[in-house]
């Protein structure tokens, strides 16, 4: 037990997080998880679970209360397109994520915890080199000057140069990855906080054969869409390494969305129109740039995209028939 590493897992009950603390438990690791709410589809395996808000310092004092080796900090207000774009929820996403940040930033810092994580987001380049869906500029350098195309992207934006600036003045040992569109099973697949893969699983699943699916916008904005296994392999090697970032962790597999429908109707072995309607979009075209990432570590994700799907939809299909 004296050699067990410690890990606090912030946002331990979320898609990335549930994942996260059964990766951990499986390398051995003693693990802390904290949340507002426990996993949606399955039992945590974290060694303690703990209900509480990190937007108040008391919970953060009380689950940070120790040199953890590692804390995880995945904790943030987010959704899909249809919670992020449509502007109704921007004070709420700007003022609880940083919240969350600033606490967490601060206590990990007074606790002399080992090394800290920091899921960025893809959603923090400017939206002026994402204009082009066959040529989006995503590469790490890119960043500035800063113009995300949402308070979500400025929100992650700060909050990667909050733990930057806690490295600089106090040594805290810093990993910050922007996350490009991560997706499988146990993650979101109804409600509106889902995202693109797993809402297109979930229509698919649900036509009849012949019948028709919605999608917002005309489809053919690009985007690449990693699977939860490559992504937790990403932050892993990342911790371990010598190297700060930020890091691009996402797949260069760049489809447009009319792509990732057929995709997934092929899985299904379905044939279905698409009806486009308008909804909210976010930018036109994304992609991650994974130079730095081989670069840096040696490694990038690799698995095709039909793969990830393929046992996203056999997940959802199966929640639908549930
Ligand atoms: P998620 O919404 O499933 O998980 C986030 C978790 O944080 C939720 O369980 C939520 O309850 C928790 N949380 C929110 N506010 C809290 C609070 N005040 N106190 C305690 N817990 C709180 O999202 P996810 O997909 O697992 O994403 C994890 C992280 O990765 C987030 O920071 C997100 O911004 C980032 N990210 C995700 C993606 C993606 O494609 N999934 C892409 C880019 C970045």
């Amino acid at each position: 037990m004296e050699n067990t590493k410690k890990a606090l897992v912030c946002g331990a009950g979320g898609f990335i997080g549930s994942h996260l603390v059964k990766r951990l438990k499986n390398e051995g690791y003693w693990v802390r998880g904290v949340d507002l709410k426990k996993p949606d589809f399955s039992e945590s395996v974290a060694d303690e679970f703990v209900i509480g808000d990190l937007r108040e310092q008391s919970v953060c004092r009380s689950v940070l209360d120790q040199p953890f080796d590692e804390v995880y900090q995945l904790a943030a207000d987010m959704g899909g397109a249809g919670y992020i774009f449509t502007g109704e929820h921007d004070a709420d996403v700007m003022h609880n994520s940083a919240t969350i940040n600033l606490n967490i930033a601060d206590l990990a810092q007074k606790q002399k915890v080992g090394k800290i994580f920091y899921s960025s987001s893809a959603c923090m380049y400017p939206a002026y080199n994402q204009e082009d869906p066959n040529n989006p500029n995503c590469r790490e350098d890119s960043a500035y000057p800063a113009n995300p195309d949402s308070e979500y992207g400025w929100e992650k934006l700060f909050s990667e140069r909050l733990y930057l600036s806690y490295l600089r003045n106090y040594g805290l040992q810093v990993r910050i990855a922007r996350f490009h569109n991560i997706f499988g099973p146990e993650g979101t697949w109804q409600g509106g906080k889902e995202k693109a893969p797993a809402a297109i699983c979930r229509k698919v699943a649900q036509a009849q054969e012949g019948g028709e699916i919605e999608m917002w916008g005309d489809g053919e904005q690009t985007r690449s869409f990693l699977y939860i296994d490559e992504c937790l392999e990403g932050v892993r090697r990342l911790m371990q390494s010598d190297f700060t970032g930020p890091v691009n962790i996402g797949s260069d597999e760049m489809v447009t969305i009319n792509q990732l429908a057929q995709m997934t109707m092929g899985i299904a072995n379905k044939k279905l129109s698409i009806k486009h309607i308008p909804g909210p979009l976010g930018v036109r075209g994304r992609n991650s740039d994974n130079k730095l990432i081989k670069e840096k570590l040696n490694w990038a994700p690799n698995t095709p995209l039909t793969d990830g799907i393929k046992k996203t939809y056999e997940w959802i299909e199966k929640q639908i028939n549930l």
